[in-house]
């Protein structure tokens, strides 16, 4: 999986896996010692990761985790993009992004069904669609956006499977060959007549096209407001988080940028500020003029404030987050960014992992529909791999049923479970993940780092604790976690632990803060009805009112649970 993250990550010799500074190890002399400790780590050891650098090999025994990983965790205080940028200039410290320093990222497919579902619960939102036919409701309708890097390039796919156009403004053009050398793009221009026309011409006819337009996403959404032309749907997805490394300032080339970025550092940040301020401000003209508008988790509001200033914040923050505005309600049931990748390299691996996970959740159709999609649609990067968003109990279903196939030999060899870190338990981001918690927790860090405690204690393989790192520094906390279906039977009762405790932790997070939906899995026993989690305070006892996340307490509620012990809980013991 080190191996596969460099493969697959954007600029491999630099050991930048994506978003911008997102890397695997601190440097080659570390990336090397790092492999060569696991291919000798023994089953009963632990290898001890800081902030990418190998610090050593510890006793633990063959229940424990074989590589726990601490990445940038730094003091509240000293927690700022400055601090960051010098000690990592220094070679103390990197920033993980969240799956490249745990190994865990499988290139864009990792992404792409968060941005699927996402403009899937906009067009039960705002389009009128109806479940399982979201792509009805998108047929003729276009996305304008900007991006093609590592995540980015997953949107013109994720749109095109729901029959939504889209236009992606992307200032490197080598990133839209790329992505059009798998198909995914019908048009690369640097003509913005062209690509409006290209948009225009699919909603005539009524098909999906997907065109990329070389150009800054400033000054193309500027001028799109500007034409009063009106997109369906705006966001961005450049790595704008970064003010220095993420976003391209307009009146810059490729070559000034990085130029500029060595001679004169504060000033590329202040020029990416202004410009990011000058996309947003069109976005809220585009917003007023009818089209959907949403932020796609990458800090592009606070960037636009910084340059604003406060008094701005109001006007700006009209602009939601993503995960606030349409994917709260599944990450509330565990429902996230699952994944698995055939470690045989085998693409009949692959087949058969994703006609297992065609027919395991009947009760969850759209699970299936997705496999199907995603086999048409998704093109390969690295080892076969296949995010699927998989709730609290279907994860480890699925990973035992998994475990067996490998074990009878259905499977040529082991396969590894793992998920994006922006996932129920696991993140804390409070203008990505966590943005708007009902109970007022956007900003704090606890369900994350429990959730690491807690991977630790159930025997995960690997389990990661990333704090942000460039312009995320004192943002962002995350969990990562990958457990590998070995196919021994002593490994069931770890896959099982594990995965259910976090998603289970995830549920009871959403529990506590006050979301109904948290509330019904619990009662349920997850997606499965097999995963029990024990909760012990109500939120209406907390003085949150599910139905609106805030109000008067309801102490008359008695708490249904703590009194009914959980006999499978107890038995799993
Ligand atoms: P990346 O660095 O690989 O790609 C960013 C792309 O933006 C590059 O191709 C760059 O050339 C382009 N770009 C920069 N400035 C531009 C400008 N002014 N106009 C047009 N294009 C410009 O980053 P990535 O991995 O694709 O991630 C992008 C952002 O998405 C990051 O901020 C990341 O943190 C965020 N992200 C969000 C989610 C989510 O779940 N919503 C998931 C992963 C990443």
């Amino acid at each position: 999986m080190f191996e596969n993250v460099l493969e697959v990550g954007e600029n491999p010799d630099e050991l930048i896996v994506y978003a911008a500074l997102g890397k695997a190890a601190r440097s080659w002399p570390d990336a090397h010692a790092i492999v060569h400790a696991l291919l000798e780590l023994d089953e009963r050891q632990t290898l001890v990761l800081a902030s990418g650098a190998a610090v050593g090999i510890i006793e633990t025994g063959t229940q424990a985790p074989l590589v726990l990983s601490a990445v940038n965790n730094t003091v509240g205080r000293w927690s700022d993009a400055e601090r960051f940028y010098a000690r990592a200039d220094a070679g103390q410290t990197m920033w993980g992004g969240l799956t490249a320093a745990a190994w865990q990222y499988i290139g864009r497919q990792g992404v792409l069904q968060g941005t699927y579902e996402l403009f899937g619960a906009i067009a039960r939102t705002h389009f009128g669609a109806a479940p399982s036919s979201e792509g009805t409701a998108l047929d003729g309708r276009w996305v304008l956006t900007a991006g093609l890097g590592g995540m980015g390039s997953a949107q013109p796919i994720s749109a095109r499977m729901l029959g939504l156009s889209s236009l992606t403004v992307e200032v490197d053009e080598a990133k839209a060959d790329r992505l059009a050398a798998t198909g995914a793009l019908d048009v690369v221009t640097s003509d913005t007549d062209a690509a409006l026309g290209a948009i225009s011409a699919a909603a005539r006819s009524g098909t999906a096209t997907a065109v990329a337009l070389i150009a800054n996403a400033a000054d193309v959404f500027a001028e799109i407001a500007g034409r009063g032309v009106v997109p369906d749907i705006v966001t961005d997805q450049t790595a704008a988080h970064d003010a220095r490394y993420g976003y391209l300032p307009q009146g810059y080339d490729l070559d000034t940028w990085r130029q500029r970025r060595e001679s004169d550092p504060e000033g590329v940040e202040a020029d990416a500020r202004a410009s990011i301020a000058a996309q947003v401000r069109a976005m809220l003209a585009l917003a007023d003029a009818g089209a959907v508008v949403f932020e796609n988790g990458n800090n592009l509001r606070v960037q636009a404030v910084e340059h604003l200033g406060e008094a701005a914040a109001d006007e700006v923050n009209r602009i939601p987050g993503f995960m606030e505005a349409y994917l709260r309600p599944l990450f509330a049931r565990g429902i996230g960014p699952f994944r698995w990748v055939a470690l045989s390299g085998s693409t009949q691996d692959q087949r058969v992992l994703d006609d297992l996970a065609s027919r395991l959740f009947p009760a969850r159709p759209e699970i299936a529909r997705w496999i199907d999609l995603a086999r048409r649609h998704v093109p390969a990067q690295g080892l076969p791999a296949r995010s699927c968003w998989l709730g609290h109990g279907e994860r480890s279903a699925f990973a035992v049923a998994v475990n067996e196939l490998v074990a009878d030999g259905s499977l040529e060899a082991p396969v590894l479970f793992s998920r994006d870190h922006l996932d129920s338990a696991a993140m804390t981001h409070p203008r990505i993940g966590t943005e708007g918690m009902r109970d007022g927790s956007d900003g704090s860090t606890d369900f994350p780092l429990l959730d690491g405690l807690l991977l630790a204690a159930t025997g995960a393989d690997l389990v990661a604790i990333h704090s942000g790192g460039g312009g995320y520094s004192g943002w962002m906390q995350s969990a990562g976690v990958s457990i590998v279906a070995d196919g021994r039977p002593e490994t069931v009762v770890r896959l099982r632990r594990s995965l259910d405790a976090d998603t289970g932790l995830g549920v009871l997070r959403h529990a506590f803060a006050g979301y109904p939906e948290a509330e019904a899995s619990v009662a349920a026993g997850g997606e499965t009805g097999d995963a029990p989690v024990t909760w012990l305070q109500r939120s209406a006892a907390r003085g949150l009112d599910p139905s609106t996340g805030s109000g008067q307490a309801k102490l008359d509620q008695p708490n249904q649970r703590i009194d009914q012990p959980n006999q499978s809980i107890e038995e799993n013991r």
